[in-house]
């Protein structure tokens, strides 16, 4: 499954040719709930051995249009990781200092340490992308911004931090009906937002600065995956699978302790 989710150097990756509604070999809601247990409990341990070993900081960077289940997805994770040892950082628009400085400052600040899984709900991404669409800063600058990113992140892998960029890809008409839903269904009116109806306007501009951004920057070290994220039930056991599967390439070790003596009672 991996494999046909990730974006391999070279091979340039077509958004409308990806699908956002395959089922990955899973039957049914039940199955997937099945199978989305076993990997939260090989997470959970691989975790508990990061935590232990901090072999490495993991970084994992979730992307998608609005309503493409990024909270969702970060939620879908939650049964297989201890909450001492992971945070989630939400990228909003930046505000005060966030504006003076470069757009990686916030970003670099908020990189895992050893030992820690940090989730991006969004990220740096979005300088090449709601930046570049609506034209926050002119073309010269953002153009540059793909070089900046792969080699900041180059750094990170460098220096010990494990990248997975994670693209929850939608259909327009799945986006259409979650946007309505929040209109229509009081419970989630909160999550309503009018800017999301400009952003869809914009869909085609969006697709094409994604596409941009995953080619130009999905790496060997700091790959990108399109996941499928029409049926949340598929969403969620990808990934949990592009989790485990980093996880298990860092494969974490319980640290000897030397003040453990063999055969030492405790009185
Ligand atoms: P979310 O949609 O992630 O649940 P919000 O509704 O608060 O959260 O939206 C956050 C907004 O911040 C999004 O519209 C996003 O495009 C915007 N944003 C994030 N980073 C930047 C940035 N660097 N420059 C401009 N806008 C940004």
């Amino acid at each position: 499954m991996i494999e046909s989710l990730r974006v391999t150097k070279g091979r340039k990756v077509r958004l409308a040719a990806r699908s956002t509604d395959a089922t990955l070999g899973l039957t049914d809601k039940a199955q997937a709930r099945q199978e989305l247990e076993k990997i939260l409990a090989d997470i959970s341990e691989l975790q508990t051995r990061l935590h232990a070993s901090r072999a490495a900081g993991v970084l994992v960077v979730v992307q998608a249009m609005d309503a493409g289940g990024k909270d969702g997805a970060v939620r879908g994770l939650h049964g297989g990781l201890n909450p001492t040892g992971v945070r989630v950082v939400s990228f909003k628009v930046p505000i005060g200092r966030e504006t003076e400085q470069d757009y990686l400052w916030r970003v670099h600040a908020e990189c895992a340490r050893k030992g820690e899984i940090v989730l991006f709900n969004r990220s740096h991404y979005e300088d090449v992308l709601v930046v570049r669409v609506h034209e926050f800063v002119p073309k010269e600058q953002w153009e540059k911004r793909y070089r900046h990113i792969a080699n900041f992140e180059e750094m990170l892998a460098d220096e010990g931090t494990e990248i997975i960029k994670i693209f929850l890809h939608i259909s327009m008409d799945e986006q259409r009906i979650r946007q309505q839903e929040r209109i229509d269904i009081p419970d989630k009116n909160w999550k309503f937002r009018a800017g999301d109806l400009k952003d869809r306007e914009r869909w085609d501009d969006f697709m094409t600065a994604y596409e941009d951004a995953i080619n130009k920057t999905s790496t060997p070290s700091a790959p990108w995956y399109v996941v499928p994220a029409d049926r949340k039930w598929v969403r969620d056991v990808a990934v949990a699978t592009i989790l485990r599967h980093h996880l298990r390439q860092i494969d974490p070790q319980y640290p000897p302790n030397p003040e453990v003596v063999p055969g030492m009672k405790v009185l």
